[in-house]
């Protein structure tokens, strides 16, 4: 079967995590989405687990199950050097029991614990437990691992079970760096919130002969993944080199120059993935290795919705709309992907046409870079035509 899994996202214990991210809401706004298994995020929290355990049902194999929506139970941690790992592990059984063996300084402080480890102690003991590691939005410019090293082998001494990409990258950049040809790559939603523009905005598709935690590593370890969806990686926050106070852009060499101190704020200058990636690749242009599955660009439904009406994202009036379609199509992929545009429009002319601008590609994508989203709009002419007057929508 056809599974579309998503990752990586945080629980309500997590820092500037909504309220709203518990069991109870995730799991509807999954299947809304056109998701069929989740991690839960932040496994290594008691009170986290507690919840899980108390609002889900036991679907054997590391699957713990709610309303058709399957969990599986992952985690993030930070480690020493500030950067951030993404853990899949076997149970909850072993998650409680890699609480332990982790030496945390704020366990139950936060979701994502620092830990007062290296990464490769980290995957030792992850390993030692049969759980999966990888480094997390590995090119981001605070708290990945390419941040701090130019190599994986820097970083665990051995090669990690997966890489994550992370918003601001996709499958052509990646592939340009010969140390990942035999890794696979993980697109995820690292979803703070369980609305529809964060819960799903990029996920794994994977062929499943049934859901469970062996089958996944299996997927893993034969390098299986169907299909990476994820966004166009210029609307990451950290695709472009830029200031992280005021977002100015600026030429990523320049920035080196003037020693990352922002010229217009003299707040610092946090260099893009983009950049980053250019620094330590291998090849100036991407080589995909046999078994790199195609890496699909899509965008979160509610910000097609939401650009077209001008209404703000987490509206009543965008949910409204949103709903209408996928209750229509089935789910997002299905009406951003896969529906003739044909029946949209019999819909809603207006979200048709931004869907056509979409799958055409002509569109605007304004990057984002220093830890702003990227924004996109209509190209100039058809906003004449469609609407009355100039809009810009920022997709924050
Ligand atoms: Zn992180
Ligand atoms: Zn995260
Ligand atoms: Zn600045």
């Amino acid at each position: 079967m056809i599974v579309n899994a998503d990752l990586h996202i945080h629980s309500c214990f997590s820092r500037a995590t909504s309220k709203k991210m518990v069991i109870d809401v995730i799991a509807p706004q999954a299947k809304l989405k056109g998701l069929q298994l989740v991690g839960t995020g932040d496994g290594l929290h008691g009170k986290w687990l507690k919840i899980i355990e108390e609002s889900t049902i036991p679907a054997g194999d590391g699957i713990y199950s709610k309303d058709g929506c399957d969990f599986i139970i992952t985690a993030e941690v930070e480690d020493n050097k500030r950067v951030h790992h993404l853990l899949i592990l076997p149970s909850i059984e072993i998650a409680y029991e890699l609480r332990e063996k982790f030496v945390s300084i704020n366990k139950d402080n936060d979701g994502r614990p620092s830990l007062r480890m290296n990464g490769a102690e980290i995957m030792d003991i992850t390993h030692d437990h049969d759980g999966l590691i990888g480094p997390a939005h590995a090119f981001t410019p605070w708290t990945s691992m390419y941040k701090t090293f130019d190599s994986y082998l820097d970083c665990y001494g051995k090669k990690p079970d997966f890489l994550e990409l992370g918003l601001s990258a996709d499958t052509k950049m990646a592939d340009m760096i010969k140390e990942l040809e035999d890794i696979p790559f993980l697109t995820n939603s690292d979803a703070h919130s369980p609305w529809p523009h964060r819960l799903g905005r990029e996920f794994n598709q994977i062929e499943m002969d049934e859901v469970s935690f062996s089958s996944l590593k299996n997927i893993f370890k034969r390098k299986k993944i169907k299909a990476n969806y994820g966004m166009d990686p210029r609307l990451g926050k950290y695709h472009l080199t830029a200031c992280s106070k005021c977002y100015h852009i600026i030429n990523p060499k320049k920035a080196i120059e003037m020693k990352m101190k922002c010229p217009e704020c003299s707040k610092i200058i946090k260099k893009g993935v983009d950049y980053r990636i250019s620094e330590i690749a291998t090849w100036n242009k991407p080589h995909h290795p046999y078994h790199r599955p195609p890496y699909i660009h899509i965008l979160p439904l509610a910000e097609i919705i939401a650009m077209t009406y001008s209404k703000g994202v987490t509206t009543k009036y965008v949910q409204n709309i949103w709903e209408v379609l996928i209750q229509e199509f089935g789910n997002e992929i299905e009406v951003m992907i896969n529906t003739p545009l044909a029946e949209i429009k019999s819909i809603d002319k207006k979200i048709a046409h931004s869907i056509e601008g979409f799958r055409n590609k002509t569109l605007i994508m304004i990057p984002g870079g220093g830890g702003k989203y990227g924004e996109i709009k209509f190209p100039e002419k058809n906003l004449d035509k469609y609407f009355s007057k100039k809009r810009k929508i920022n997709i924050n």
